[in-house]
């Protein structure tokens, strides 16, 4: 038999209170938080108490509440739009509830819910936007853990933009015909230039980006964020970034971006996988620069997502030209970088007092010329380094470095799939550093770093590089004696 679909037993309404009076009868804790929660409106509040604490009377002074500081008589209620009872006291909740109901004025009574007309939600206050959650029986940290929950999700500009849009309203309802026009003037509003400005904080600019709308016929145009996704713990992902996504018209990301992240995009998006992943580029960086050049013509909200940073052996720098030539309005969201999720993995300081002082992003793929890149002489005064792609190379990089002159002891950790669940951790020195390339085990992206703050890590959770050379060097010896 089909469930009935649960039914709610309080149904959330939004009432008036402007310059009205909302009535609060108590002088201790509850009075507080109730004070606390309506001061965010603009209702004029009464405090009834004869014996109000020092934090409700510096609340009513900070909030500038008309305080009666008389022992709770019913005629203190009068010309109320609403009621607390939150004196803390059985009976005289009781009896303010009683006045309350018999004046015709809807009551709360503080932890009594079979005294209350209604319940007060947990707030999430954009203002003029409000998020009001209310759970019944289910208790107030349920509705604390949803409202922190929403609150992050929510820009802290919306509250800004909302008003914004109000005084919008009439403008767009006189110069555009009901039904489809004004419903994309409203899309591209909330979703595009103007929105895009409060956000940045340029008041008049998002002003003058919606006149611009509104007075033009041209459809909206479009823009692309280049989002960093972080290493691959979705949690790892900025608050910006999870923004963005979920209101993306099309996600185009790499193959490095898990698909939980991925996922976590809004759920019609359009998802344009591009690649990239070693030995199967399935577009060309020239291809997908014109991609994101068209769906920026094409007026779209693009998400294009790259693992870790953007800006870090993302090749952003070349989308980032073309958009710029194509004229289409792009912005760069920074993400956490591998380097700096395998450090964490390690408890690896990257820079320690009196050890390292700098830092090195390299690909060690320049490596293979006869001269020394700058990097490598940074290595040897002191530098830490995070070796990006570092794995098929692993043998280049110590070679020459110690060819260099950085000794061979120089502490080294290799992290794979760094902020994963399935993360490995491996420790030695750069001596250990080729066995890296030979190993068929390691099938995940791979962060090698060196130097001496290296030292300074935990590694109580790694297994030893050496031990696997050790196994390769009789490997191959063994494999020798059998030929
Ligand atoms: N923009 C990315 C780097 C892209 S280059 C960033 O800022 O992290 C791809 C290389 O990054 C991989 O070859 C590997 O060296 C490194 N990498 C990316 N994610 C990683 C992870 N979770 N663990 C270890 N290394 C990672």
């Amino acid at each position: 038999m089909p469930q009935a679909k649960p039914k709610l037993n309080a149904f959330p309404v939004f009432m008036r209170v402007e310059g009205e009076a909302v009535a609060i009868v108590g002088g201790g804790e509850e009075a507080l938080a109730k004070a606390r929660l309506l001061a965010q409106s603009s209702a004029v509040l009464r405090i009834v108490s004869d014996a109000a604490s020092a934090d409700l009377l510096a609340c009513i002074a900070e909030t500038g509440a008309t305080h009666i500081a008389d022992a709770y008589n019913a005629a203190h209620l009068n010309g109320a739009v609403m009621v607390f009872a939150a004196s803390g006291d059985e009976a005289l909740d009781r009896r303010v509830a009683g006045d309350a109901r018999r004046l015709g004025i809807p009551v709360n009574a503080v932890d009594r819910p079979e005294l209350c007309d209604f319940f007060t939600p947990a707030l999430v206050n954009r203002a003029p936007v409000a998020i009001a959650i209310g759970t019944e029986g289910a208790g107030p940290v349920l509705a604390q853990m949803l409202r922190s929950r929403i609150d992050r999700m929510l820009s802290p500009s919306l509250g800004p933009l909302a008003a914004l849009a109000a005084s919008f309203r009439g403008a767009a309802e006189k110069l555009l015909p009901k039904g489809n026009a004004r419903r994309r003037f409203w899309s591209d509003f909330f979703g595009g230039a103007p929105a895009r400005a409060v956000e940045a904080g340029e008041l008049s600019q998002a002003h003058d980006a919606a006149v611009g709308l509104l007075l033009s016929n041209e459809p909206a145009s479009g823009h692309i964020a280049l989002v960093g996704a972080g290493p691959g713990a979705e949690d790892l992902l900025t608050l910006r970034a999870h923004r963005l996504l979920m209101e993306a018209d099309v996600i185009v990301h790499d193959a490095l971006v898990p698909e939980a992240i991925v996922a976590m995009g809004r759920r019609d998006a359009e998802r344009l996988p591009v690649g990239k992943r070693k030995g199967c580029h399935s577009k060309s960086q020239a291809e997908i620069n014109a991609l994101l050049v068209e769906l920026g013509h094409a007026g779209k909200r693009v998400v294009r997502l790259k693992s870790g940073d953007p800006l870090v052996f993302g090749r952003a720098g070349e989308e980032m030209a073309a958009l710029r030539d194509a004229g289409v309005a792009y912005e760069v969201v920074p993400g956490v970088t591998a380097a700096f999720a395998a450090a964490a993995d390690f408890e690896l300081p990257l820079t320690l007092r009196g050890v390292s002082s700098s830092m090195v992003f390299t690909t060690g793929h320049d490596l293979k010329g006869n001269l020394l890149p700058d990097w490598a002489k940074l290595a040897i005064s002191g530098a830490t380094v995070a070796v990006y792609m570092g794995r098929s190379v692993a043998a280049e990089v110590a070679g020459r470095l110690i060819e260099a002159g950085l000794s061979p002891d120089t502490a080294v950790a290799v992290v794979e799939n760094a902020s994963l669940a399935n993360r490995r951790r491996f420790h030695g020195t750069l001596a250990d550093l080729p066995s890296l390339e030979a190993r068929a085990d390691l099938s995940g992206p791979v962060m090698t770093i060196i130097g001496d703050a290296v030292a300074g890590a935990n590694f109580e959770r790694s297994e030893p590089l050496a031990a696997h050379r050790q196994d390769s060097v009789a490997r191959a010896a063994a494999e020798g004696v059998n030929q």
